[in-house]
């Protein structure tokens, strides 16, 4: 059932979205019509955030909770190699919420994803008395065939992993950590971090470009799950050297400051939309370089192995299972 208001909110979100090519029909019909180019196939993600589980109004803005929830689906297509083309936003939310807060989230999102590529073509608002969720569903497309999975690692592939792993974990954790819960006492880098996830679309399309990616994924639960994702997924293991994230000064001082050991946080729950990929090793050095080129450091952690389980290695060389369980929602 429509609301009082729908059309009037609708109309005033839709008023300031901006255009997009390969939009036949947009918002504001009852359907989109989108035009994919000739020989792509269509990459289709969604992602929903709901309220005390995904954010907090009390501790992030709106342009925080937006831009988050474009990089949850926007790191998902990056992973697949695909280019975002068109997105989708909803929003269920009860009838007294704040409609300019909406529309602040909604509008933050939208900017994000237009960023990335993809201009909002529909979606939809609803009144309920749960908390408020907010989908995308974003569409993207990619050369036929091209896309790339998260099976594919075969042993001796270098594990590579763009900007860092757990900075987003460890910014939340410094924030509830705060008295009372705040970003406003995190590290301004970290915060920063998990305010506004980097997008990987162009490092994606350079390393597509390039060749030599094997197996794929974005660590959104952790890297220690991720990883074990993609390891299930390709029917490998890997090493992970632990020197090979040495001087990461921002989770050194969130460790500190937290009193917990600096792998945990490495490892441990942390929505990072960052990229962790297998590389064949002949293709390393040229992919280092497209990443360079677009102004992402690949940082290599080490190597996948025949030997069916994921080890941390020591700077002495001893070798023991990475522990650190991701986010599961239904744990
Ligand atoms: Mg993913």
């Amino acid at each position: 059932m429509r609301e009082r208001g729908e059309f009037e909110r609708i109309r005033d979100i839709v008023a300031a979205l901006p255009g997009g090519e390969g939009v036949i029909v947009g918002p504001g019909d009852d359907a989109a019509v989108l035009r994919p180019g000739d020989g792509r196939d269509l990459v289709v993600t969604t992602d929903t955030f709901v309220e005390g589980r995904h954010f907090r109004r009390d501790l992030l803005d709106a342009g925080a909770i937006g831009r988050r929830l474009a990089a949850a689906n926007v790191s998902d297509l990056a992973a697949m190699a695909a280019t975002p083309r068109w997105a989708l936003v909803s929003c269920v939310a009860p009838r007294d919420a704040d409609p300019s807060w909406l529309r602040d989230v909604e509008l933050a999102c939208a900017g994000s994803l237009s960023a990335a590529g993809a201009p909002v073509v529909g979606g939809n608002l609803a009144s309920g008395d749960g908390p408020i969720a907010f989908t995308v569903t974003l569409i993207g497309d990619v050369a036929r065939g091209a896309h790339w999975t998260r099976a594919g690692a075969r042993p001796g592939d270098v594990l590579a992993l763009t900007g860092f792993a757990g900075h987003a974990g460890a910014a939340l954790a410094s924030a509830l950590a705060a008295q009372p819960p705040s970003f406003g006492a995190v590290p301004e880098a970290l915060a920063e971090r998990y305010a506004s996830p980097p997008s990987r679309i162009a490092l994606a399309s350079a390393l597509a470009a390039c060749g030599g990616v094997r197996a794929a994924l974005d660590v959104s639960d952790g890297l220690a799950g991720d990883l074990a994702h993609l390891c299930e997924a390709s029917g490998v293991g890997a090493v992970v050297r632990d020197a090979s994230f040495a001087g990461d000064r921002a989770l050194e001082g969130a460790a500190r400051a937290l009193g917990v050991d600096e792998a945990s946080l490495r490892f441990g729950p942390s929505d990072d939309y960052e990229l962790l990929l297998a590389i064949a090793p002949e293709a390393w050095t040229g992919c280092e370089r497209a990443a360079r080129d677009v102004g992402v450091t690949l940082l290599a952690i080490g190597s996948c192995t025949a030997e069916r389980e994921a080890l941390l290695e020591r700077a002495d060389g001893t070798r023991a299972p990475i522990r650190g369980a991701g986010w599961n929602h239904f744990a």
